[in-house]
């Protein structure tokens, strides 16, 4: 017994079971295999000397043990194979018929409990209408090798589509596949997703392609990996050489270059998304953009690549910056700065919409026939004395003939242009070749002046450059008549409306700073109260309206005796004062005499006849103790008063021993 072969004969046997009952053939089938194994039992039992019954217990025994353990392979099999989600399926092909276990087709397919198979022709019609004839064509010929990943679509009982993958594998009888063993897979859920990442994919694509963005992938070397379309609008280069270049090669300034580097290496150590600005020229033309880098893992989570999504936003920040420069002029024009600041803040901004771009501001002269130079410190010192003045006319560069025709005039090259022919010679040492001026009109439509802007190369507007150009003429005509209005408030504050001279509240408030001047300084400073004689009696006997001449008149002569650094005022009816500063008595005497006999030699024509007229003065120095302007004009007019009472037509001074009855001249 000890030498019975009994396990290589159970080995044996055990193959031929477990193949057996592996495909699932009914009990008889075993018998065969029993009558194959059993000779060699008995051979074996005989050579050993053991008897053919104890023999027989034995196989019995192993076939009991052979069962059990088959069916536990089974179970477990058919188990693993639906934790699995598998199943199989055997296509008998000379028979067209396909054979499944209960499982495959009931778990899976959602067949009913009974079914254990179907012909082929009833399998083609459970089938996809796209997938039938590839099956159909498969069972024709079918595969000579095993063959995995083939998939097909089937109609679930419950009347979904179920995504089926097979693994074939072919078996051979007399040289030619009679069976194909499938072991199929649901994988709709699979396909789904699959198919749901496509459409994803496929969107994303079409974003992509379709963005205004530029949306590119970088390698962590910075090189250019995918750029979308839109980025030929920025960039001379074609679609294709942008790939494998660094922004550096593919020619961005040096400062754009260092700041996209700098940002994409913070990205790449700490792997966090970045958001900055940039800008990049074309053509001459600045672009702005807000660029976002996202960082890309590959399956493994490690950093792989880049994604750069670039916006241009170059319309959205000018147009902040001009809003908010624009405040800015608006402050500078509600806080009274003065004019010439203001403007050449307005060219400042302008340039800062226009680079390259140098701008100044040219106002009309009262008499509107030249443009005076106003503000614009971009352009050369020297050439903004040549144009310190230029004329107004239909040929004079761009200002002048923009104030002539009251248009905007684009001059896109100044060496080709007639309307530069007699000015070139001021603008081409300085390199000037594009000239664009524009008309400032008030909001009564009067013309205040233009508004140019400079370039070193020739130009041509856009329309956003002319709205832009039109949009600051607004600015300036509201500083313009800002400061109008300013000095017009000014001047109805502080002079007389007749004679344009001081009114008495100016004239008190200048001659009191002369006085604290002259007090500091120690200086001599000497006042004239003047008053004209018997002015009720021209009047009277010439009219008011004459009248009003005579006071202009008397305001006009103070005017061309005095010196400009003389004061002036108006101090009520036909009186007026004037304030001397550095001027001693003996000297102000002098004027003042002057001023007495031109009002004497005066005859003015009158209504009834020639009109002549006098003036009396009263003449006081600045006393050392006096350091306020009341306390000497009171002197003043007591000299004046001594005057009139003295005869009129005179002048009393300091000087004059009372009573005085003698002018002091004439
Ligand atoms: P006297 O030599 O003493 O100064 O004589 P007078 O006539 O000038 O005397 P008075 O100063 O009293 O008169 C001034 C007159 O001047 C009175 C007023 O009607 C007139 N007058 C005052 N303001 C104006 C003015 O703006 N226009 C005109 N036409 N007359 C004025
Ligand atoms: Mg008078
Ligand atoms: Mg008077």
């Amino acid at each position: 017994m000890s030498k019975f072969p009994f396990w290589p004969a159970a080995i044996h046997v055990e193959r031929c079971l477990t193949h057996r009952f592996s495909l699932r053939l009914p009990a008889p089938a075993i018998l065969p295999c029993l009558a194959l194994a059993s000779p060699q039992l008995a051979w074996a039992a005989g050579n050993h000397g053991a008897s053919m019954s104890q023999a027989g217990w034995l196989l019995a025994m192993l076939v009991t043990a052979l069962w059990l353990q088959s069916r536990q392979r089974q179970r477990k099999a058919r188990a693993t194979l639906q934790d699995a989600c598998l199943g199989l399926l055997e296509f008998n092909l000379p028979r067209q018929y396909v054979h499944g276990s209960v499982h495959t087709l009931q778990r899976l397919l959602g067949l009913p409990a009974h079914t254990r198979g179907m012909d082929c022709v009833r399998w083609l019609t459970l089938l996809h209408p796209e997938d039938r004839s590839g099956f159909s064509q498969l069972l024709q010929q079918p595969p000579q090798m095993p063959e995995a990943g083939y998939e097909l679509r089937i109609r679930h009982h419950s009347g979904h589509w179920e995504w089926l993958e097979m693994s074939l594998q072919p078996a051979w009888r007399a040289g030619k596949v009679h069976r194909l063993t499938a072991i199929c897979r649901v994988v709709t859920a699979r396909k789904h997703s699959e198919a749901a990442m496509m459409r994803r994919e496929q969107q994303f694509r079409t974003l992509v392609e379709n963005s205004e963005d530029i949306i590119a992938r970088y390698d962590l070397e910075l090189h250019c990996l995918f750029i979308n379309r839109s980025v030929v609008r920025f960039s001379d280069l074609p679609l294709e050489e942008h790939l494998g270049k660094t922004p550096r090669e593919k020619g961005w300034t040096d400062e754009a270059s260092t700041r996209f580097e700098m940002e994409c290496r913070q990205l790449i150590n700490n792997w966090e998304a970045r958001s900055f600005e940039l800008e990049l020229y074309k053509n001459q033309q600045r672009h702005i953009f807000e660029i976002r880098l996202f960082p890309e893992f590959d399956s493994a989570g490690m950093l792989k690549t880049i994604l750069s999504v670039d916006r241009e936003v170059t319309a959205s920040r000018q147009g902040e910056r001009l809003l908010a420069e624009e405040n800015a002029v608006l402050e500078m024009i509600a806080g009274n700065h003065p004019l010439p600041q203001t403007l050449n803040q307005i060219c400042q901004m302008m340039e800062s919409q226009q680079p390259r771009g140098m701008c100044s501001i040219m106002l009309l002269e009262e008499d509107g026939a030249s443009l005076r130079f106003a503000a614009g410190l971009s352009l050369p010192p020297a050439y903004r004395k040549e144009v310190e003045r230029v004329a107004v006319g239909p040929s004079a560069g761009s200002c002048g003939t923009s104030a002539h025709w009251k248009r905007t005039i684009v001059v896109d090259d100044i060496q080709q242009s007639p309307l530069w022919t007699h000015a070139l010679h001021k603008a081409q040492p300085f390199g000037l070749r594009a000239c664009w001026s524009t008309p400032i009109f008030s909001s009564d439509r009067r013309l205040l002046g233009t508004f140019a802007t400079y370039y070193c190369e020739p130009r041509s507007p856009t329309p956003e450059d002319l709205a832009l150009a039109h949009r600051s003429t607004h600015i300036i005509a509201i500083a313009l008549q800002r400061h109008g209005h300013e000095k017009q408030l000014f001047r109805l504050a502080t002079q007389d409306g007749l004679t344009e001279l001081n009114n008495r509240r100016q004239f008190i408030e200048l001659a009191d700073r002369e006085i604290e001047r002259s007090r500091r300084n120690d200086g001599p400073l000497t006042v004239l109260m003047m008053d004209l004689d018997h002015f009720k009696d021209i009047n009277d006997l010439h009219g008011h309206a004459q009248g009003d001449d005579v006071i202009r008149h008397f305001a006009q002569l103070c005017r061309e005796v005095l010196r400009a650094s003389d004061l002036c005022g108006r101090l009520g009816g036909e009186e007026f004062a004037a304030v001397l500063p550095d001027t001693r008595l003996e000297d102000a005497l002098l004027v003042a005499e002057r001023l007495r006999a031109a009002v004497a030699a005066t005859r003015l024509p009158g209504g009834n006849g020639e009109l002549g007229y006098t003036v009396s003065i009263g003449a006081a120095m600045r006393q050392p103790a006096e350091s306020d302007i009341d306390e000497v004009l009171g002197r003043a007019d007591k000299l004046l008063y001594q005057a009139k009472r003295t005869g009129r037509n005179r002048i009393c001074s300091d000087l004059d021993i009372l009573p005085a009855d003698l002018p002091v001249s004439g």
